[in-house]
């Protein structure tokens, strides 16, 4: 193996990069992450109409923690709101790196940890080489890479659809640029065994840049044994993403972060990436300072996932093994057949997940939503 000390960008090719990022960025939705951007595609709207369960975008609808929302609100009626948020950030950057046990260098924040993604993404693109990842997955930083110029080399997913850790290293070359990695994956939900991931972001990191995508994570279990932010430190090629839309249900406030080396988050800083705002700042450490309610939300959202996996199972139908806020099972009709019966039940499934096109995603809601959609699917199913 080589040990190539890599370093994302010298300080030549971020300047080339950034002048041609910045012609990409004015064509590309970079604030719309990919959940949302197959939401907006022009096939998507001529199907989208109001829904009585939108279950088609992870979201997690038990919402945020009160404390979070009466910070929001203190945030915008103390006459904040017209001044820059400069000196909450830092505590903000200060929370984030105790509750990561790094320093505030380490950490850069998003608007959403998309635009991590996409901005992490269109560079390593821009360097034309490859990115491996594993298919199918959630594409947003591979196709941000591939727009800027890069090579996705996919990786199908093992028998039990979790990442093929083996089948990945090995597709790791002198012409890779970074690997993805998320960890729940999206549309599966499964994780990766948390030391076999460990050994193969040590051994990886040293010759090419890995990015795990943590973004589920805190719905698994023994979050704190899965998660390799532990593993970032000041010079391993690693970025660990994080997201206040999941757990935290801060979606619509775009709040994420990522953890990595001191140097290439300046870097990225210096790009400009995390103008958050004040009120999603106030709701971000409010959050991170509620772990009641993050830990009555999972025990919700797992609740409601084992009994639409009681239904799965009782329908005799094949799932992967969820570790997150959704469900990706296989409905044995063609994606569009099951996504139009559902949106006549007025329940919104996720898009289509290629080459697995007889599988469907759904996202846990509401309770009342997640009744309607066991309702459905066993009409739908069983038609
Ligand atoms: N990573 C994964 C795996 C996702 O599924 C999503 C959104 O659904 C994101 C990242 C981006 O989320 P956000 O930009 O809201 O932080």
């Amino acid at each position: 193996m080589s040990t190539r000390t890599l370093h994302p960008f010298s300080r030549r090719q971020w300047l080339v990069s950034s002048g041609a990022a910045l012609a990409g960025l004015a064509l590309s939705s970079r604030f719309l992450n990919d959940e949302l951007r197959a939401q907006v595609s022009p096939e998507r709207l001529a199907a989208t109409k109001p829904v009585k369960a939108r279950l088609s975008l992870n979201e997690n609808p038990f919402g945020p923690s009160p404390k979070a929302l009466d910070a929001m609100l203190r945030n915008l009626t103390g006459g904040k709101a017209c001044r820059y948020p400069y000196g909450e950030l830092n505590d903000l950057l200060n929370m984030i790196a105790a509750k990561e046990g790094v320093t505030p260098a380490h950490i850069v924040l998003g608007v959403g940890s998309g635009e991590i993604l996409e901005t992490v993404g269109m560079q390593f693109g821009l360097l034309k080489g490859e990115v491996v990842h594993a298919t199918p997955g959630y594409t947003q930083l591979v196709r941000s890479a591939e727009t800027a110029g890069g090579k996705a080399v996919g990786v199908p997913l093992n028998a039990r659809l979790e990442h093929d850790l083996d089948a990945i290293a090995s597709k790791v070359g002198a012409q890779t640029s970074v690997v993805y990695i998320a960890n729940p994956n999206n549309p599966t939900g499964t994780t990766v065994e948390a030391s076999a991931l460990k050994e193969f972001v040590k051994s990886v990191s040293a010759r090419t840049f890995v990015f795990v995508d943590e973004a589920y994570l805190d719905i698994a279990d023994d979050y704190a044994g899965r998660t390799v932010v532990g593993l970032v430190n000041d010079s391993r090629n690693l970025l660990v993403a994080r997201t206040f839309s999941k757990i935290f249900g801060l979606a619509g406030l775009r709040m994420g972060y990522g953890v990595t080396n001191p140097k290439f988050a300046a870097q990225l800083r210096n790009y400009g990436l995390g103008t958050i705002t004040g009120p999603g700042i106030a709701a971000a450490m409010a959050s991170l300072q509620d772990a009641g309610y993050i830990e009555s939300t999972r025990a919700k959202i797992v609740a409601e996932r084992a009994k639409l996996l009681g239904l799965l199972r009782e329908l005799g139908k094949t799932y992967a093994e969820p570790q997150a806020n959704f469900v990706f099972f296989q409905t044995g009709r063609p994606h569009k057949e099951v996504f139009d019966l559902m949106m006549a039940e007025s329940v919104a499934i996720a898009r289509p997940f290629p080459p697995m096109l007889d599988w469907a995603r759904i996202s846990i809601g509401l309770p009342e939503e997640n009744d309607l959609a066991r309702a459905a699917l066993r009409k739908v199913l069983a038609t």
